[in-house]
């Protein structure tokens, strides 16, 4: 008999420098969700790196207070494998602002790990485009095609 196809699809993470100490216990929890972490790397991301990642909100108010929070710390970027990575990622961070996901989103990583309004300790790809650019941001040799698990275990 065919093995079903699994269709696994990849998001990009990133634990955000105000969170960088509690990366050991985000990545535990990473790993009980279901996802799988194919790739993983540690950054200093510079200013002008920081700008690059965050250009669609450029010339917004926050923009530059962004790229200095972005750019103060190591950050943590990882590439999370699952099933609905990308929404399911999204569901468990929470709200983009800490302070009101605390309120509405209690359980969710933002209000666990976030700080204020800005520094909301964790990043997700928003959308299938915006994965595929994002791995490449930080991954630039990973190869974005997704593959079906009963495929892969033929091959
Ligand atoms: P998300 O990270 O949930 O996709 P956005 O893409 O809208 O949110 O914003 C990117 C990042 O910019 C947020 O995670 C947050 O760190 C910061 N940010 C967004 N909106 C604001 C705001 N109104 N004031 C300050 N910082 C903001
Ligand atoms: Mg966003």
């Amino acid at each position: 008999m065919e093995p079903p196809h699994i269709y696994v699809e990849r998001t990009l993470a990133i634990i955000k420098p105000d969170a960088i100490n509690r990366a050991e216990e985000v990545e535990d929890i990473i790993l009980k969700s279901g996802f799988a972490i194919l790739q993983k790397r540690r950054v200093t991301l510079t200013p002008e790196q920081a700008s690059d990642f965050y250009v669609e909100h450029y010339g917004k108010l926050f923009f530059p207070s962004l790229v200095a929070y972005m750019s103060s710390g190591p950050v943590i970027a990882l590439v999370l494998a699952r099933d609905h990575a990308i929404s399911y990622w999204r569901e468990l961070i929470g709200p983009t602002n800490t302070l009101k996901a605390r309120q509405t989103h209690p359980d969710c990583l933002r209000a666990l790990y976030g700080t204020d309004d800005q520094r909301n300790a964790l990043h997700g790809s928003d959308s299938f485009t915006s994965s595929e650019r994002e791995i490449r941001f930080f991954f630039p040799d990973s190869i974005i095609e997704p593959v079906p698990v009963g495929q892969a275990a033929k091959d």
